[in-house]
C-alpha cells in the first residue's frame, strides 16, 4: 500500500516509511495539487484537513481526527486492517522515502563514527541522501514506540530482539 500525507502529516509520514511503506510527504501544496498527486501515483492519501473529504477523489482517502503520532499510526493501520511486519522495518529511508542497501564497514569508515564501526554489524545506507541507519538506541526507540503504538492483531511474526 502506497500513501501520500498532507503538509500537517510529517511525523506520521516517516514512521509509515520507517515501516516500510511507500508514503510521499508533500510540503504546503494547494488540495487540488495533492489530489492530483494521490490520483497519478495511485496512493492512499491521509489528511489532517476535513474540507478536502468533500472534492472528489477516485481513490482512498481518510481523515485523521488525531494529533498524536502514534494515535495516528494506531488509527491508519487499524481501520485499514493492514498486516505489518516488523522484521521489514527499518528498509526505507525516513528522509526522503527511498529503500536503504546494506553497505560494508570500509565503504563507510570516513563517514561512521568509531563507535558504530565498532558495535554495529548491519549499516545501511540511503541511495539518495547517503545517511547511515543502523541499529542502535534510536532504532530501539522507534521501534518501542511502534510496538506500543500499532494494534497487536494487526502485527506478522515477532518483533525484533
Ligand atoms: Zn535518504
Amino acid at each position: 500500500m502506497k500513501f501520500i500525507c498532507d503538509d500537517n502529516l510529517g511525523k506520521l509520514a516517516r514512521y509509515l516509511r520507517i515501516m516500510g511503506f511507500d508514503t510521499s510527504f508533500k510540503e504546503p501544496i494547494s488540495d487540488s495539487d495533492l489530489l492530483a498527486a494521490a490520483a497519478s501515483e495511485g496512493r492512499f492519501l491521509l489528511t489532517r484537513d476535513s474540507h478536502i473529504l468533500d472534492k472528489k477523489h477516485p481513490f482512498g482517502v481518510m481523515h485523521l481526527t488525531v494529533d498524536d503520532p502514534p494515535a495516528q499510526i494506531a488509527m491508519v493501520i487499524g481501520s485499514l486492517g493492514i498486516q505489518v511486519r516488523p522484521e521489514d522495518f527499518f528498509s526505507r529511508c525516513s528522509r526522503c522515502n527511498d529503500i536503504c542497501h546494506p553497505v560494508k564497514k570500509e565503504e563507510v569508515v570516513d563517514r561512521a563514527f568509531p563507535f558504530i564501526l565498532k558495535t554495529q554489524e548491519l549499516i545501511s545506507e540511503c541511495p539518495s541522501c547517503r545517511r547511515l541507519y543502523w541499529r542502535g538506541s534510536h532504532y530501539r526507540r522507534l521501534l518501542d514506540e511502534l510496538k506500543s503504538a500499532i494494534p497487536r492483531e494487526c502485527v506478522i511474526g515477532s518483533w525484533p530482539e
